[in-house]
C-alpha cells in the first residue's frame, strides 16, 4: 500500500469512488481511497437509485439534469453499466403544492429539464394504474428513470484504477493527522499514509470521523426503509416512477415485476453501526396502504422483504461539498439527505474541481458550504416532504 498520496478519500460510496475517479480524470492519479468495509456498502447500496430532475433549487436541478445525462452515457464517460433504465417520472401533490409545483416546473424548464405540467387526463393515459383525486396536480418528466448504485459505484472505482489510482477495502480509517493548521497524514489502525489532503466521504460516519479534528458538522441520519412488493400476474405489468407528496410516499418498479416504495423511521438520530436495517411491519402496512390508494391494481401484491439504510440529512436536506475551514486540505462531501445518488455525477466533478482548481466550475457549488447553517444562509425546498429540496 501506498504511503504516500496526493489525496486520500476515505469512504467508498458513490461519492468517495466518483471523486476518485474525477480526479484522476483531471490528471490526479496518485490518490488512495480506504474503505472501512466493501466499496458501496454504506447508504449507497440501500438506495432506491431514483433518478428524478424534480428539484426546488437551481443548484439540485441542475445536478440532476447534468447527472442524467452521465447515467445515460456511462459506458462511454466511465466505463461499464449504469443501469439506468427509463421509466419516466410522475410528481403528485395536493392543493396546497399546486404552485410550489407549478414554479418549479416552471424553474426546471428553463433550465433545460424535460417535464411538463400534467391534468389528470393525461396521467389516466400515461399511467393508467393510477388513481387520482380532485384537487390533486401533477408533473411528469419522461426522461427520469434509475440505476444501480452498485455498478455506477464499482464502475467508477474501475476506471480511476485504469486510470493509476488506489483502491484499498477493509481499512477503516481512524483518524486524520493535521500539523498546524493543515492535512499531513491519514490513519489507519496499522498504516500512516502521508498526505495533503484528504476528502472525507464516509457517508453516515463522517460526523464522528471529522469531530475527531474537532470539526462539528450538523448531520442527522435517518432510518429510511425500502418495501418490495411483488405485483402478481393478475396486477399491473409496470408502472412509472410515483413520487407522492399528498401520501409523502415514493414507488419505483423494478426487474421481475417488482415495486420498491419507501416508508420512514421514527426520526430519532441512528447510531450508523447499530441501526436496525430491517423493515418493520407496521410501515410496510402502511406504506403498502398508501400504495394500493394511488396504485388500486398493486392489492394482491405480496410482500417480498425489504432493508432499511441511513438518510445522512443536514438542517436544508442539502449537502455539505466544502473545504474546511482553519484546516488547509481538509475536505468534505457529506449530508446527502437521501437523494445524492441521482446527483452524484455532478458532485464527484464538481468536488474534483474544488479540490484542483479551488472551486465548482462546471456548478457553482459555492452556496453549499458548512458555514451556511451558522450564518444563517440554509437552502430552502418548496415542500414539507424535504427529500425534494
Ligand atoms: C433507503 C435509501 C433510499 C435512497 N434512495 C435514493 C434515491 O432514490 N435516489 C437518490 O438519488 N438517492 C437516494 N438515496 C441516497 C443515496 O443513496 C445517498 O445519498 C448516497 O448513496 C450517498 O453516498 P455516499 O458515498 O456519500 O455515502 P455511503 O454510501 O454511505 O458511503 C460512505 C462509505 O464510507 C465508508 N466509511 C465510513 N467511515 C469510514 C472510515 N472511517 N474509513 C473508511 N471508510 C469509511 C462506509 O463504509 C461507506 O462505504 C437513498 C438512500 C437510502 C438510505
Amino acid at each position: 500500500m501506498a504511503a504516500t498520496a496526493d489525496t486520500v478519500i476515505i469512504g467508498g460510496g458513490v461519492m468517495g469512488c466518483g471523486i476518485q475517479f474525477n480526479l484522476a480524470k483531471r490528471g490526479m492519479t496518485s490518490t488512495l481511497l480506504l474503505e472501512r468495509d466493501v466499496l458501496a456498502s454504506g447508504s449507497t447500496s440501500r438506495s432506491q437509485a431514483i433518478l428524478r430532475m424534480h428539484y426546488s433549487n437551481e443548484v439540485t436541478a441542475t445536478m440532476a439534469l447534468k447527472s442524467l445525462d452521465v447515467f445515460r452515457n456511462f459506458e462511454d464517460v466511465v466505463g461499464g453499466p449504469s443501469g439506468y433504465v427509463q421509466t419516466g417520472y410522475l410528481l403528485i401533490v395536493g392543493p396546497d403544492d399546486q404552485k410550489a409545483m407549478a414554479d418549479n416546473v416552471a424553474m426546471q424548464k428553463r433550465l433545460g429539464i424535460d417535464t411538463d405540467e400534467v391534468s389528470a387526463s393525461d396521467v389516466s393515459e400515461i399511467a393508467p394504474m393510477v388513481a387520482t383525486s380532485e384537487g390533486e396536480a401533477f408533473a411528469y418528466e419522461p426522461q427520469s428513470g434509475y440505476a444501480d448504485a452498485y455498478s455506477v459505484t464499482t464502475g467508477y472505482a474501475a476506471a480511476a484504477r485504469r486510470l493509476g489510482a488506489t483502491i484499498r477495502a477493509g481499512s477503516p480509517v481512524t483518524s486524520i493527522e493535521i500539523t498546524g493548521n493543515r492535512v499531513t497524514a491519514v490513519l489507519t489502525a496499522d498504516t500512516r499514509v502521508e498526505t495533503p489532503i484528504a476528502v472525507v466521504a464516509a457517508g453516515p460516519w463522517s460526523e464522528s470521523l471529522l469531530a475527531t479534528v474537532g470539526v462539528d458538522v450538523p448531520l442527522h441520519p435517518l432510518r429510511q426503509q425500502v418495501i418490495m412488493l411483488h405485483r402478481s400476474g393478475d396486477s399491473i405489468s409496470n408502472h412509472p416512477i410515483i413520487g407522492d407528496v399528498v401520501q409523502d410516499l415514493s414507488a419505483r418498479p423494478d426487474v421481475g415485476n417488482l415495486t420498491l416504495a419507501d416508508g420512514a423511521g421514527d426520526g430519532s438520530k441512528e447510531d450508523p453501526d447499530t441501526y436496525n436495517q430491517s423493515v418493520d411491519m407496521p410501515v410496510v402496512e402502511k406504506t403498502f396502504t398508501k400504495l394500493v390508494a394511488r396504485v388500486p391494481a398493486m392489492e394482491d401484491a405480496v410482500f417480498q422483504g425489504g432493508w432499511s439504510g441511513l438518510f445522512t440529512t443536514t438542517p436544508d436536506w442539502h449537502p455539505i461539498l466544502d473545504r474546511v475551514e482553519g484546516i488547509d486540505g481538509l475536505y468534505c462531501a457529506i449530508g446527502f439527505s437521501g437523494h445524492g445518488f441521482k446527483l452524484s455525477p455532478m458532485i464527484a466533478l464538481a468536488m474534483s474541481e474544488l479540490i484542483t482548481e479551488g472551486k465548482g466550475v462546471t456548478i457553482d457549488i459555492s452556496m453549499l458550504t458548512l458555514k451556511r447553517f451558522a450564518e444563517g444562509k440554509q437552502m430552502r425546498s418548496r415542500y414539507a416532504m424535504q427529500v425534494l429540496a
